[in-house]
């Protein structure tokens, strides 16, 4: 099936509320704007260099959010065209992306990445530390908290996704009690696999790549 019909197939099928972001890290332009033209309106990218190539020729028709690990020393850089980044999750990075928000006089809309199944290895702060970090955020003046997201564990079969996708809804829903659910408005989480499950359990982004453009080349 062609990019245009993906998309359209899973719009179809997402509950309303629900928004897809196309996850684009590796797809060229020309596929970006087949998505866009299919329906899409908000894109992901891991790598803010890659991304402010693909800036350039797509620009502000959609919503950029960043989804990869942000490096401090990208921080200025990704500003450049990100409002929103998905994946804070530690204090010196808030601090970093609040005092270059600062400087460029604009607010940053961010979400905390949960490390939902606790992987050493793995970016995302742990559950029990999230409401800790969502604190520190707060007092930040050039940041807006809006949200989590998750990854979750690689799983054989994507039923086995559903318990961090559970967790991370509890601390989406303590996060809402806490400052309100006009502030805190979206629960990301779902990639290609494992988007059904998430919307199941309450997300409201889900993040597909492969199943909107195909098998990534690299
Ligand atoms: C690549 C990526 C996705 C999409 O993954 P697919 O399995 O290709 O749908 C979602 N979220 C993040 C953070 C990604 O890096």
């Amino acid at each position: 099936m062609s990019i245009a019909e993906n998309v359209m197939n899973i719009l179809k099928e997402l509950p309303p509320g629900v928004r897809l972001l196309a996850a684009t890290k590796s797809r060229s332009v020309e596929e970006i704007l087949e998505a866009i033209n299919a329906g899409v309106d908000l894109i992901g990218e891991n790598y803010v260099q890659e991304a402010l190539k693909k800036y350039e020729k797509i620009g502000k028709k959609v919503e950029w959010h960043f989804i990869g690990h942000l490096q401090k020393n990208k921080v200025k850089k990704a500003l450049q065209i990100f409002d929103f980044i998905e994946t804070v999750d530690n204090v010196e990075l808030a601090k970093e992306i609040d005092k270059r928000a600062k400087n460029m006089d604009k607010i940053v809309f961010v979400m905390i990445e949960i490390n939902s199944a606790k992987e050493p290895q793995k970016a995302g702060v742990m559950p029990e530390d999230a409401i800790d970090l969502a604190d520190e955020i707060y007092s930040f003046e050039h940041l807006q908290l809006i949200g989590v997201m998750t990854m979750g564990p690689v799983v054989d079969k994507p039923e086995d996704i559903r318990p961090y996708f559970r967790k991370t809804k509890e601390i989406f829903d303590e996060l809402r009690y806490i400052y309100g659910d006009e502030q805190i408005r979206y629960l990301s989480m779902g990639m290609t696999q494992t988007w059904r499950i998430a919307v199941e359990e309450g997300a409201n982004i889900v993040r597909i790549g492969t199943g909107i453009f195909g098998p990534r080349k690299y």
